[in-house]
Parts: C-alpha cells; structure tokens; sequence
C-alpha cells in the first residue's frame, strides 16, 4: 500500500531559502509545510544587496518590479577624514546592461523587506509560513521522514517525503544529520544595527576609518526605509552595548562628531565571522539550503542570494520527483550547489582581507551571472562545440520577435515553471511535445524571429541545433539535429520522458 503523507516537503525555517523554496514549490503545486520558530517575520536590514543574478530568478518568481518599486541602487561610498573632509567613489563595478544580461547594478533592500515580497507573493499563491512553530527533531527511513514539531498549541508529529533544512547557519537540521561544517572562524566579531539618525546625508554610503580595524565604522541609508544600518568591528570579546545610547558611545568615539544623533534603534546584533562549508547538502531524503550549508562574512553581499538560489536549484527537481522523475535528479542539487558555496568563501573572504585594508573593490564576480553547473551530470559534454555556450551556462536573455510580430524576451519565454527548447532552423516535428516543455522555433517558419541578431549573438547556434533550457535559467543541453537520442535520453533522465497515451 502506498504510504500517505501529510505533505511532500517540509521546509524548516522560513529566511530567505525556506521562502524561495515555498515559492518555487506552491507555483509547481507540490504539497509543503513551511515552519518558522520565531513568532513573527525576522525585521532586520542584514542581506541588503540583491545581485543582477538573483534579480533575473526574482523576475521569474514574479516579484522583481515590486522589488526595484520598494528598494533602490547603492549610493557612491563617502570616505570621512579625519580633518572633516571627504572623497566620494563608486566601489562596485557596475559594468553597462546588455541584451543578454538585462541587470547589471544590484540592488538595495532591506532583507526584512524582501521577505515581506517573498511571503506576499506566497500568499498570492496560496500559502502562508507558519511562525512560532519549531522543529525538534527528526527521523528518517527509506520511504519518508517522521518530524517532530513544537509550537504554542503543542507538539506535532508528521510524515513527510522529504524535510529542507533552510533554518540558517545554527541549523538544528545540520547538527542532526551529524554533517560537518568545516571552515574558519575569521578573527572578526562586527556589530549590524539598522537605526534612526540625524547628522548624516543620504546620498552617500558614510565611511570612517577604513583600514583601521579598531576604529572603522560605515553607515549605509538604508533604501525604501528612512533608516541607516551600521556596520563595524567591534573587539572578539566583551559586551556591546547595542541601545541607542551605547550605539551613540560607539559612533562619537570613532568618527570624533557629535552631530551624529541615534534616535532609535529597531534592530542590532552583534556576531563573529565565519567561513564554512557543510560537507554534505543531502542525507538520503534530508537536505540542507542557505546558511545551513555555508556561512561566510558579509562582505560581497553574497549570503542571501547565495541562499535563494540553492531553493531555486533545488525547487524544480524536488518538483520533478515528486512527480515521477527518477530519483537520481536530486543528487544534482549538492553536485551543482556546493563548489558554488565553496568559491563564494573564497570570494566573500577575499573582500574581508581588502576591508581591512581599505581597499575593498567588487567586481563582476560579485554579480552571480557567471554561475553555472558545467561539471554536473546534468551538463552533457559536447565535443563538437567550439566557442559559444556550453551546457550548464547560464542561458542569457535577448530580445527577440513572435511571429505575430509582438516583441518579447527569452526571459518572457523561459518564465515559469517548465523547460524551453529552442530550435534553430530545424524541423518543427522532429522532438514530440511533451509537459511541461515549451517549444520555440526560430528560422523558416519558426514561431520567433530573430530580426537583431540578439539570439544569435548570445547562443551561436548552428544550423540544426536544439537548445534545452531548464527551468532555473541553465542550458541542460545543446544537441543537434542528427542527434535526437541525446536529447531523449535527457529528457527521460529529467522526468519528461514521452507518455505512452496508447493512442500512438
Ligand atoms: C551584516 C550582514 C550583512 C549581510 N549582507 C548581505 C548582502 O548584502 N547580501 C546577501 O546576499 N547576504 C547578506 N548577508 C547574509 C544573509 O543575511 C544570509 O545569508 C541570509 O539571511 C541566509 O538566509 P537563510 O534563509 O539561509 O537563513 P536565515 O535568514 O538565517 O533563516 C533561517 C530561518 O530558520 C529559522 N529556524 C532556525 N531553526 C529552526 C527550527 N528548528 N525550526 C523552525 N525554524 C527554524 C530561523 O528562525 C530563521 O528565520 C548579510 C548578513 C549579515 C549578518
């Protein structure tokens, strides 16, 4: 008999990576539960940039413009000296949009606010995290886990198919499964505290002291809020006081002003840096997201993107097997996953050692866009092609023309929950439809033109070729017209297999 569940997935901690699962789960209408331990939504600033990467996926999740509504651009940095003047400079190279990369300059929002979008758009889909429910413990055998709960109207026990651990970088789930966290404590403790001032502009990110690791302090106008958030080391050991008065103690002391007035405090936290890694991100039918597998300084602003995109990783392949994909498709997810959390430690604490110089400088690679998966197994390899994309890039967008002559992106092509095969100049009934698979041909007779080029410009494709998108934006494969196997073979392993209707 099969077993029932309660859900298909429970997902543990409702941050940043729990909600973007949720998302990506509720739009493909896979059965979850998503639990949160506090009693209301975390209202801190911390994961304030949100990259050009994690733009082009909140696009697709359906919240990028209510996103760039509330929020803004970074302003230049002011560096303060100490006789009272100033130097203002762009630390962050914005490179220039192109038809292929869309958003190139990240964002600012406040986390707190990007998770208000992140649930509003979960409620639009028809669920809700929730709070004040926490997980206590868990088993797993080979048909499911049995999960513990305890909230206020008591304990809970449940079956589910699979439990995320998207419960941030403590994660209880983590310490269950015993997996390491190995890495380094960096010898750096920093107070966050977002707060009301008077004293300072807004129109600057306000820098004293860099370099000086005792003394540095930074206050960032904090977009869509009239708030600021600071930031500072602060000694390895001791108390901070973090009231409005001991922040005010702290702010006088290192910029030698007493204009600066902190009128309130809404948030503050003092915490240590770390850089490590979980060795694992999957016990059997256990997995870990965000922080609960990789932790890291915040400099770069890489965490919360880094998290929200391990759930949009993970999203559609739990989806898939849910639905009957084979199994292996999961394994995916920590080959994909985790050499990207590895190069971003060593990215984040790159940027650490430049702040401590004063000379902190982010570049492209702070962007995302150059992300992909060209070692999976689910990146067929592809002797025959020379130059232009490889499976496992990243698919850029490009402006394009329906035959019907509206004007759309591949972006608007590749939207959603399903696959995208784009043929180039191929015949239209060589591949079958299927599910969850969207076929756009471009060449004679093809539904899209390519009047500008733009699809050619970033694809290369040769006379012949199929394209499969998958659904997180990556090239799954590139195959060419004598070689239709491939690509059923590959559709199989993903789960869009051909259905035998027996009416064949
Ligand atoms: C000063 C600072 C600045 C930062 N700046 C940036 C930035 O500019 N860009 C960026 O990308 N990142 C930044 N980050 C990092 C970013 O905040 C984190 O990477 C991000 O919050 C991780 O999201 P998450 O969902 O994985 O974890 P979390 O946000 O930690 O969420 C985990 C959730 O799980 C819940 N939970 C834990 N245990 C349980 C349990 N047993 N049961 C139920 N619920 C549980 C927690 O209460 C929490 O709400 C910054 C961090 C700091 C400290």
């Amino acid at each position: 008999m099969t077993e029932k569940f309660a859900a298909d997935v429970l997902i543990c901690g409702a941050g940043a990576a729990g909600l973007a699962l949720a998302i990506e789960l509720a739009r493909r209408g896979i059965s979850f539960r998503l639990i949160e331990k506090m009693d209301g939504p975390f209202h801190g600033s911390r994961g304030k940039g949100i990259q050009p990467r994690t733009q082009e996926i909140f696009e697709d999740l359906g919240i990028l413009d209510r996103l760039v509504a509330i929020g803004g651009l970074y302003p230049s940095e002011r560096r303060h000296r100490e006789d009272g003047s100033y130097v203002d400079s762009d630390a962050t190279d914005h490179g220039v949009s192109s038809a292929a990369e869309p958003y190139h300059l990240p964002l600012m929002v406040p986390q707190f606010l990007t998770e208000g979008l992140m649930r509003e758009r979960l409620e639009e889909l028809g669920h809700r995290a929730e709070f004040g429910r926490e997980l206590i413990g868990f088993e797993q055998d080979a048909d499911g886990v049995t999960v513990r709960l305890m909230g206020e109207a008591g304990a809970e026990t449940l079956r589910v198919r699979w439990l995320v651990g998207a419960d941030g970088g403590r994660s209880v789930v983590r310490h269950v499964l015993g997996i390491d966290f190995p890495g380094k404590t960096l010898g750096v403790r920093a107070i966050v505290a977002d707060v009301i001032l008077t004293g300072l502009t807004r129109d600057a990110w306000h820098r004293f002291n860099e370099g000086n690791m005792a003394r540095q302090i930074s206050f960032c106008p904090l977009a869509g809020t009239g708030m600021f958030q600071i930031q500072g080391p602060i000694p390895l050991e001791g108390d901070i006081d973090l009231s409005a008065e001991g922040l005010k103690a702290i702010v006088a002391e290192r910029t030698n002003r007493d204009d600066i007035h902190i009128q309130s405090v809404s948030w503050a936290s003092a915490y240590s840096m770390n850089a490590r890694l979980a060795d694992r991100y999957r016990v059997d039918r256990v997995f870990l997201a965000g922080d609960a597998a990789h932790i890291h300084p915040p400099t770069g602003g890489q965490g919360l993107n880094t998290s929200v995109q391990d759930a949009y990783n993970l999203g559609w392949k739990l989806a898939a097997v849910a639905n009957g994909a084979p199994e292996a498709l999961l394994d995916t997810y920590e080959e994909e996953r985790r050499p990207v959390a590895a190069a971003m430690l060593g990215l984040a604490t790159k940027l650490l050692d430049a702040l401590k110089r004063g000379d902190m400088r982010r570049g492209r690679e702070v962007h995302q866009l150059d992300i992909g998966y060209p070692e999976s197994s689910l990146a067929p390899e592809q002797p025959s092609r020379v130059g232009g994309l490889l499976a496992g890039d990243r698919a850029p967008d490009a402006p394009v023309r329906g035959a019907a002559g509206r004007a759309v992106r591949l972006f608007d092509l590749f939207k959603g929950t399903h696959w995208t095969l784009l043929g180039y100049e191929v015949e239209r009934g060589a591949v079958r439809p299927r599910r969850d698979m969207h076929i756009h041909i471009f060449g004679p007779k093809g539904d899209m033109l390519d009047d500008e080029g733009h699809f050619r410009d970033a694809y290369a494709p040769a006379v012949g070729d199929w394209i499969l998108v998958r659904p997180d934006g990556y090239i799954g494969a590139i195959v060419t017209s004598g070689d239709m196997e491939t690509l059923e073979t590959y559709l199989a392993q993903v789960g869009l297999g051909l259905v035998d209707t027996g009416c064949n």
